[in-house]
């Protein structure tokens, strides 16, 4: 056992085929020479939306989609398995434990087709299949490699509320249980492959940290188990300056403050569940991001302070699943408590507020919750406002579903006048029309609310205007240097950061 832990987690698409798994075991095996390790596994990527979709389809009454899916988990599972595990009795055991839980997903497939009835609980049990599949093919093709994996369920670790669906973990009977299992594994020299995104209640029901939520289980672990760093593996080179998918010259930042990390992903930047550094905050454990696909890059760290850059806006994203609502009306001003009443249903309905603004005349409040609850939002809105909206003291309750959150982040845009003129300058001439406003008095982001189809071009016009691309001032903790367009050669994180980049745009 090595003194120091780092919690790894590889993602779906690190995990996506045999030739992902290896690659990703031997990025394992390299650390474990000089560190204790805990992995954390997602599904093969894709496997959690077709497990998803399956379950939708079994609720319409259909019988097969189950079943259909059940044979092509196998055949993938199999066939990563037979290319990483030669030993036939090693393979033989991870091949029954893949029957066993298929056999589980037919069970949780013909109840839901037999009943049309598809609740959180069950589709809690069904998404969860793709991590606990791939762990043990994972954990195989590490004792394939002469490090000895061990599967573990983080049903048996993570202890949750029971908000299935997106369960909130509870931190001291999750340590407890996290070092009691998993400190006698790291003794033995064993390497621990962990289930992402599932936990349970603390009877033992099996619930989800929400989509995307493997990463949330890393950092849950690596601080139980008071970890020295945790990695999160991925198919980018860390936190990029905006998502490269609608930017193509969106740049790795070398380092990044929890605070400016945690507003990109709340703002929607995939790369991280929006709850994944709360776990590490309080005791300030670095967590990088790093492309497991080229793992001799750096990528990105984020820590307590992040680094400095001249300019302050170090990134922008965009939330695209969203919908904005908006409750109004000339009379609403003499409503008591409107705004009061409004934001206790979304409470009630775990609906959470991205972003809210409100007129100063008070006669519209607008606010923006994920598509997957406005519905929900918008019906709950109009039971509490029945009497208002029957005498049209309220007059309208409205969705726009049309619309998307663009923020711009950066902690030192703070302190930085011209910022919000810049950007809206900017998307003046671009044509972009800005529906809604918000920037908190934190001054860790602007956001704005734009109509999805403008959400590239405002993306594209704001990363030009604050030179994300192209030019950037990188500060130390020393203080502040500027690149412009080439680079200090003797800083190597600042070497990488140009990596990748054509030998022209690095002079
Ligand atoms: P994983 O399966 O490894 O969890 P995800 O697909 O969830 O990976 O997240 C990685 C993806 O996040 C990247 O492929 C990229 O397209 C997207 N992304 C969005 N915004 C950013 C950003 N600012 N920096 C890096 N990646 C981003
Ligand atoms: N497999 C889960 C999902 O697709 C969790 C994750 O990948 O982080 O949402
Ligand atoms: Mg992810």
């Amino acid at each position: 056992m090595h003194t120091k832990l780092q919690v790894m987690k590889f993602g779906g698409t690190s995990v996506g085929d045999a030739a992902c798994i290896r690659r990703s075991a031997q990025i394992v095996a390299n650390a474990s020479r000089e560190y204790s390790v805990v992995v954390v596994v997602s599904a093969m990527s894709g496997v959690t939306n077709r497990l998803i979709d399956a379950a939708h389809q079994a609720k319409r009454g259909d019988r097969e989609a189950g079943k259909t899916l059940g044979d092509a988990l196998r055949k993938q599972h199999f066939e990563a398995l037979a290319a990483l595990v030669p030993d036939e009795h090693a393979r033989l055991r991870v091949e029954c434990r893949i029957e066993e839980l298929l056999a589980e997903g037919t069970r949780l497939y013909e109840g839901t087709a037999l009943l049309r009835e598809l609740t959180l609980r069950t589709l809690d049990a069904i998404s969860s299949l793709g991590e606990r599949l791939c762990a043990p093919v994972f954990a195989a093709a590490l004792s394939a490699m002469g490090v000895a994996g061990v599967a573990i369920e983080a049903t048996e670790l993570i202890v949750t509320d029971s908000f299935h669906g997106g369960a909130d973990p509870q931190a001291e009977p999750t340590r407890q249980r996290s070092q009691q299992r998993i400190g006698p594994l790291l003794q033995h020299g064993q390497i621990p492959v962990v289930t992402g995104f599932i936990g349970a209640t603390s009877d033992g029901l099996l619930t989800t940290l929400g989509r995307g939520g493997s990463d949330y289980s890393a950092t849950i672990l690596g601080a139980a188990l008071d970890a020295a760093e945790i990695i999160i593996w991925t198919d980018v080179e860390g936190v990029l300056t905006a998502d490269p998918r609608l930017v193509a010259e969106a740049r790795t930042i070398p380092e990044i403050s929890y605070r400016e990390a945690a507003e990109l992903a709340y703002f929607g930047a995939r790369v991280l569940h929006p709850k994944t550094l709360r776990p590490v905050m309080p005791a300030g454990i670095p967590v990088w991001i790093r492309n497991s696909f080229a793992p001799d890059k750096p990528g990105t760290k984020i820590t307590q302070q992040g680094r400095s850059i001249g300019g302050g806006v170090k990134a922008l994203t965009a939330i695209r699943d969203v919908a904005l609502i908006s409750i109004g009306g000339p009379g609403i001003v003499g409503v008591p408590d409107v705004v009061g009443r409004t934001f206790s249903t979304t409470a009630q309905l775990r609906a959470e507020v991205l972003l809210i603004s409100q007129s100063s005349s008070q006669n519209d409040i607008c606010f923006i919750v994920a598509k997957a609850h406005s519905q929900t939002t918008l019906d709950a809105l109009r039971r509490e406002f029945a009497q208002d909206l029957a005498h049209q003291v309220v007059d309208h309750i409205t969705m726009d579903p049309n619309i998307a959150i663009v923020a711009v982040v950066g902690e030192n845009m703070r302190g930085t006048p011209g910022v919000a003129g810049r950007t809206f300058h900017c998307l003046g001439n671009e044509g972009v029309n800005i529906i809604a406003i918000a920037q908190g008095s934190s001054e860790t982001n602007i956001s704005f609310v734009v109509s999805d189809q403008s959400v590239k071009a405002a993306l594209l016009a704001t990363h030009r205007e604050f030179d994300l691309g192209v030019s950037r001032q990188f500060g130390t903790m020393q203080g502040t240097f500027t690149v412009p367009g080439g680079f200090d050669k003797t800083s190597p994180e600042i070497l990488d950061a140009f990596e990748g980049k054509s030998d022209l745009e690095k002079s």
